[in-house]
């Protein structure tokens, strides 16, 4: 059963992104903040590699992902089913009626269960309470997967507007 404090605490690669300068100087070895931020949460790359992150929020958000790699959320490809595990139980608690507009999705059914369906990156993803696919069918890396898997959960909550 997930523990609720789990995934408000989780750091997630918009959070993180949203630190940085966004700026995509490369200074930490590759080219935009956005790959940083991801590769940040799945532990490929340290958060130190940013040299123009905050120090104290550096302190704080390493305490966060210790805890997250503690726990196995988002770390490395062997625990990409560990993670997904825990964030189909999240999205099986969401009401996709109440959360589509936010998301800007539409809903439909897919294999009898209730799915939301929107665009990424002109290729529509249906999200049903069990499995994230392409609705023209065709992979998803697992990245993709959390991803998409964070932004639907982000959906459940108040949007910030930004
Ligand atoms: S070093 Fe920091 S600001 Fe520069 S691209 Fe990387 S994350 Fe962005």
């Amino acid at each position: 059963m997930a523990e609720p404090n789990r995934l408000k605490n989780r750091l997630v690669p918009l959070e993180l992104y949203n630190l940085t300068r966004r700026n995509n100087c490369g200074e930490w070895g590759r080219q935009t903040c956005l790959a940083f931020a991801a590769q940040v949460i799945v532990g490929k790359a340290d958060i130190d590699a940013c040299p123009l992150l905050d120090t104290a929020q550096i302190h704080e958000l390493r305490e966060r992902l210790d805890e997250q790699i503690r726990s196995g959320i988002g770390v490395s490809r062997e625990s990409f089913e560990k993670t997904m595990e825990f964030l189909r139980e999240e999205i099986r608690k969401l009401n996709f009626s109440m959360i589509a507009e936010s998301l800007g999705a539409q809903i439909t059914e897919l294999g009898g269960q209730p799915a939301l369906i929107f665009p990424y990156f002109g290729d529509p993803v249906l999200v049903t309470r069990s499995d994230i696919e392409k609705e023209k069918g065709g992979g998803l890396s697992p990245w993709e997967k959390i991803w998409i898997s964070n932004y639907v959960l982000g959906g459940a909550a108040q949007p910030s507007g930004s």
